[in-house]
This record gives C-alpha cells, structure tokens and sequence, in this order.
C-alpha cells in the first residue's frame, strides 16, 4: 500500500513545486527522499535505499549526514547562523578565504564569497569588466568561450554556455553575444591550438575575458580535453591582454584527481570559480578568487568598489562548514580515494562499451560516463537503475556518474552495472 503523506507529498509538490528544468505542473513523479546517510538515499516510501551516484550534482564529496560536517554546522548554529556581511566579518569566513587561497593555484590571492555557483560566475564577469573599464580600456567587455561549455543559469553565465542544443538555446536572441570557439577535441591537436590562438587574437580588442571549464566539460556534455589547450589559452590571453577565467565549480576538491583541475596544467587563471563541494553538499556558498592584478585594476577605478553584495554573502554556517570540508578533504589521501574509484570505474563501465547503441565509455579521476548514439528515455532509465539500487540522473546522450569520495568498491561496481543495464534499456 503507498503511504498516504508520501502519496500527499508527490500531489502538492507535482501542483506547487518547480523542479530543475522542470515543466508546471510536474509531468514525471520525483522520488520522495527521508533521509541521506553514507553513499545511500533514504526514499520515503517503504524506506528503500539507492546508492548515490551522482553526490547531488558533484557536491556531496563526503557522502550525507557526515558527523564531522554535522558537528561543524551544529557548532556554528549554537553561535549565529548568519549576520550581514557589510561592515563586519566572521571567523567562518576569513579562515574559510584564507585556506582557499592557500590551496588554490598559486598568485590568487582574493576571495569574493558568492551564495551560488552561477552567481559566482556573475562576479567573475563582473570583475573582468570592471578591471578593464577601471584601467581605461571600457571597450573591452565581450567574453570568449569554447562549445559545449556550462556556466550556470543566470543572465551573463546562460551567455556562455552552449548555444546549441543546451539548456538555454531558447534565449540566444537576448543573452548577450558572446565569442564562441569550437569545442575542445580530447586529444591535444595543434590545429585546434592554432584555432584558439586565432579566435582570441582576432576579437583581443574587445574581450574582457577567456571563460572556460578547465579538462571537464560538466552539464554540457560530459566530455574532457587535454590539459595542454589551457596552456594555451594561459599564453595567448597574457599575449592578447585578456583575462582568463577558469570555472572550477564541478572539478574542484578533488573529482578530476588533482586538487583543482588547473592543475593537470600548471596554470593559474586569473579569476576562478568553485562552489558544489565547496561546503561538502551541505548547502550552497560559492566563491570567486583573483589575483592581486584584477583586484588592484578594480581599486584604481573611477568607482573603486566590486559592486556587488548579496544578503547571504559569507554566510558563516554555509562557511564553517566549508572550512570542516576542506580539512576533511586535506586530512586523509583523497588522492587514493579518487584513483580508487577511477580504477572501479574503468573497471566496470569497461562492460557497457560493448552494449548496442553505446558510442563511447569514459572515466577521468571520479568521473565516469557512458554515451549513447540517442536521447535517454530518463523515466524507463531511473526506473532501471531504481531496480539495481542506484540513483543517477541522466540526461540528454548521457548516463553518467560521479559519486561520493567514500564509496566503497561494491558500491562502485553496483553503480556501473546499474549504469551499463540503464545503457541496455535504452
Ligand atoms: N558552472 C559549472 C561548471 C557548473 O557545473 C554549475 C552547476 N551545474 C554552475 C556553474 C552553476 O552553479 P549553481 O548551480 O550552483 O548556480
């Protein structure tokens, strides 16, 4: 028999609630979650658990109710859960900015707290052209991508995501116009280098800045390139005076096997992004750092000031928690986690490369994703993957997963055999 509240629960939520990219009403039933413990979902009704692939969008590095993040929001509750951040400061966030500086690529030495991902990438943008206007060159504000990138979903990121085919192609006509490369092919190609090196060269005059997912391309598809082209953009936006930008919000902490994903390349940017596993999943803060150069452009300026200052900027349990993240991180070998984890993936995913209608398997750190030569039909995949007691969400070609630091090798090889039978399925 269903549960009645569960069933209540379903109803109002399909009348009143949106949902990510979501119609209204509802059209397909969300599961209903009771609790999160470990690698497993709680689901409501009958208490059946699912092994989380997904670490709710690449947050949850730790897994869920974990006692040492538990402990730091329940310490930090007990002394405030937030006051403004306008005139005064906290412990939460200083420490929380200071070891952000320390751990992130060498020379970024400036940390904007920002409540989301994409709002972090707002502030990129905003710092970009506002260095450029304050040091006497305002012509500069276009920004220069590759395809089959994602930068979130507010205004100035939808402008650099995927014009095709993406989440936000209806608003081409009113996003700002933005500079579009080609996508990043996987291999280092020096063709594909020259065409950087062109497109940048040829719009320098007017862009502010180079704004790219440094070796994994997350919500736009999935797919990864060498860590060479981000030396090249390094060395063409230094040439061309252009800022260059890296969005770390999916790779950072760890999930690409270095710590950042700049990394793989030795490059510092000079603003970036991180956000998702920056609080360990629990809730959301994000954060944008820059170079002492972009910041002192900003202060020499006619108006001195970044104007921008959400309510919830630093919000100290969204920042303690942070800071018990990273240390959580730091004080174990991640490295090993992750490799781990990339060696399970490999190992089984490599199954799903021989299922009809599979294009392509690929893993990288705790990445693993499966392609497929059509859409995913994603209620007949959930309710595959459902019967192999796992929760992933696929979307458009892609059945893919990225779970949890902590999870155990079983769970790994449940996670791809749910996966490669999703892939099966259809
Ligand atoms: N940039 C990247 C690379 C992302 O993956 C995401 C989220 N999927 C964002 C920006 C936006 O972050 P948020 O959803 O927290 O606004």
């Amino acid at each position: 028999m269903p549960d009645p509240r569960v069933q209540e629960l379903v109803e109002l939520d399909r009348r009143h609630v949106w949902h990510p990219y979501g119609p209204m009403p509802g059209r397909t039933e969300p599961l209903v979650v009771e609790s999160a413990s470990g690698v497993r979902l709680r689901l409501a009704d009958g208490g059946e658990e699912l092994v989380d692939g997904m670490s709710s969008w690449w947050s949850a590095i730790h897994g869920y109710n974990h006692p040492v993040l538990n402990d730091a929001v329940r310490g930090q509750l007990d002394r405030m859960s937030h006051v403004m951040f306008g005139g005064l400061t906290h412990e939460p966030a200083v420490r929380l900015a200071k070891r952000l500086v320390d751990i992130s690529p060498e020379g970024l030495e400036h940390v904007f707290l920002a409540d989301s991902g994409s709002v972090s990438v707002e502030v990129a943008i905003k710092m970009c052209l506002q260095h450029w206007r304050s040091v006497g060159r305002p012509a500069k504000q276009r920004l220069l991508t590759w395809r089959g990138g994602y930068h979130g979903d507010t205004w100035q990121p939808m402008s650099v995501c995927d014009p095709d085919g993406g989440m936000h192609e209806l608003w081409s006509g009113a996003l700002p116009k933005q500079v579009f490369a080609d996508a990043p092919p996987a291999q280092y190609e020096e063709s594909y280098a020259d065409h950087l090196r062109e497109v940048i060269t040829r719009h320098a005059d007017e862009l502010a800045a180079v704004i790219v997912e440094p070796v994994v391309q997350g919500a736009g598809g999935m797919r990864f390139h060498s860590p060479a082209y981000l030396r090249v953009l390094r060395e063409v936006c230094d040439e061309q005076d252009v800022l260059l930008v890296f969005d770390e919000i999916a790779t950072g902490f760890g999930r690409t096997g270095t710590l950042f994903a700049a990394e793989h390349a030795g490059v510092t940017p000079d603003v970036m992004c991180v956000g998702k596993a920056l609080t360990g999943g629990y809730m959301t803060m994000a954060a944008t750092l820059c170079t002492a150069r972009v910041a002192d452009g900003i202060s020499r300026g006619e108006v001195p000031v970044l104007a921008h200052g959400p309510t919830f900027m630093g919000n100290p349990l969204a920042a303690a928690v942070s800071c018990a993240s990273i240390d959580l991180l730091l004080a174990q070998d991640w490295q090993t986690e992750v490799k781990r984890i990339e060696s399970g993936l490999r190992e089984g995913l490599a199954a799903a490369s021989d299922v009809p209608g599979v294009v392509d398997v690929r893993v990288l750190g705790a990445i693993g994703v499966i392609q497929l030569d059509h859409q995913v039909d994603g209620a007949a995949a959930t309710d595959v993957l459902r019967r192999e007691g796992v929760w992933l969400r696929p979307f458009r070609d892609l059945i893919y997963t990225m779970p949890p630091y902590i999870t155990g090798d079983e769970d790994v090889a449940r996670i791809c055999r749910a996966a490669a039978a999703a892939a099966a399925a259809g």
